[in-house]
């Protein structure tokens, strides 16, 4: 057994831990840290970027809905006092480098208008939000990540993370937990993910500080993210699983984010290189605005403290798993066997099920060319369908899966089955992944 899956079983194993009435085992467990749960989105926008609320607003209904980690990912910026840009809409001031965005007429879906700095003051007091008055039209201070960390950061139950969305025409990627931006490009997504991650590690590793590194919308009108780009590069680690906003182009047959995430699995489990995880966000530019849908996409982290290093260093493990709105009661790996047990806030019937790929799969891609997607059309990558086959079926909210000799690693799903599922979005660009459903990462043996 190699040692992160030792130190991944034998952490399942002690959360798993039968109660032993023994006066020394209860004082070793006293002194060992306890795991527990943490709810997080790595990826949301304010107006800082295209998102509709001051980061504020968002980061309140965040909170106060149970989030425990976040990071706000604005559009190729970091949430500080640096500002240099000088465009119309959003300048600094004199002898001082805030960010301050002019105050706008409703029209454009992100103007910053009176309503959205009307929200903040309800929230936070009149003199919460700070105001100046120019002849070119009134603007006002966005505050900065440290700033918001001050006023929302709580060492049991809240944590903020300094991170950008690297967005650019041909891949949008999120760094997690840094202080320092960077733009790159490539005429090729493969190129500017794998350019973008040798410029984070070159920047980050050194710093101190864990980062993390994700591949975000894997597919959307813009661009498409294939397995091949993702098996070039196996350090990268994160993949963009669910995100509940962004327009999917409807390509019958070629692509599924399961198919893309078990393509890339496969080959990684049968080269014995590390897994690619899935994140699951909503990539939210609005809470209260019903198109932009917030709260549907998380990531449940299971860690011992609520620190940038353990909450990262959980998700580099593969201790997290990813839902749509449902929440993990507990997932335990022992080397052989996946547990997992759901905890669902709704009335109604759940399935577990197993997915995993076997060691005599095809690996060949199969090619589609995309109905026209939105901007371009574009030939997509397919996999064989025993790539991500069903293993196993449990009707309820737990289940449990054996790795047998010939399986090359195993995931599971729990989806409700009672109710229609609800694909977030609208028309033929709905989100490809239902509500009300949570996916574990995969486990090898
Ligand atoms: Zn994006
Ligand atoms: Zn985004």
């Amino acid at each position: 057994m190699k040692r992160r899956d030792f130190l991944r079983a034998t952490a399942a194993g002690a959360l798993a831990a039968p109660f032993l009435p023994n006066l020394l085992n209860d004082v070793a467990k006293a002194a060992e840290p306890t795991a527990r749960w943490y709810k997080g989105n790595l990826h949301a926008h304010s107006q800082w970027s295209d998102g509709q609320d001051l980061p504020e607003v968002a980061l309140a209904e965040y909170k106060k809905r149970g989030y425990n980690f976040f990071a706000f990912t604005e559009h190729n910026v970091l949430q500080r006092n640096d500002f240099k840009f000088d465009g119309k809409d959003a300048k600094p001031f004199e002898g001082e480098t805030s960010y301050w965005k002019r105050l706008a007429t409703p029209g454009v879906r992100s103007n910053l208008t009176e309503d959205r700095v009307r929200k903040a003051r309800e929230l936070f007091g009149e003199d919460s939000v700070v105001l100046k008055e120019t002849a070119e039209g009134t603007f006002v201070r966005l505050k900065t990540c440290e700033e918001l960390r001050q006023q929302f950061g709580d060492k049991e139950n809240f944590l903020l993370m300094s991170a950008f969305e690297m967005t650019t025409p041909w891949s949008h990627l999120n760094l997690i937990n840094v202080d320092e931006n960077f733009y790159l490009g490539d005429e090729k997504i493969g190129g500017v993910i794998s350019k973008s991650y040798d410029k984070a590690r070159e920047m980050y590793d050194g710093t101190g500080k864990p980062w993390l590194f994700m591949v975000n919308h894997p597919l959307w009108q813009y661009y498409n993210v294939q397995a091949s780009d993702l098996i070039a590069r196996p350090e990268v680690r994160f993949l963009e699983f669910t995100n509940n906003c962004t327009s999917y182009p409807f390509i019958p047959g070629a692509w599924t984010p399961e198919s893309l995430w078990d393509a890339v699995n496969a080959y990684r489990a049968s080269h014995d290189q590390d897994f690619l995880y899935g994140t699951g966000t909503d990539d939210s530019h609005g809470v209260f605005n019903t198109s932009f849908v917030a709260f549907y996409g998380w990531t449940g982290v299971r860690a011992t403290e609520l620190t940038p290093k353990a909450i990262l260093d959980a998700m580099n493990r593969g201790d997290s798993y990813i839902s749509t709105g449902l929440e993990l009661d507990d997932v335990t790996f022992d080397g052989k066997t996946l547990c997992v047990k759901a905890k669902p806030e709704k009335e109604g019937k759940w399935r577990v099920e197993f997915f995993g790929t076997k060691k005599d799969y095809d690996p060949t891609p199969k090619y589609f060319d995309a109905e026209a997607g939105p901007k371009m059309n574009r030939r997509i990558e397919g996999y064989s369908e025993k790539i991500g086959e069903k293993l196993a079926t449990f009707d309820g909210v737990e289940g449990s899966y054996t790795l047998k000799s010939d399986d090359l690693y195993v995931r599971a799903r729990v989806t409700r089955v009672d109710a229609e599922p609800v694909y977030l979005g609208t028309g033929k660009d709905k989100s490809p992944l239902p509500t009300d459903a949570a996916w574990t990462q995969p486990y090898r043996g």
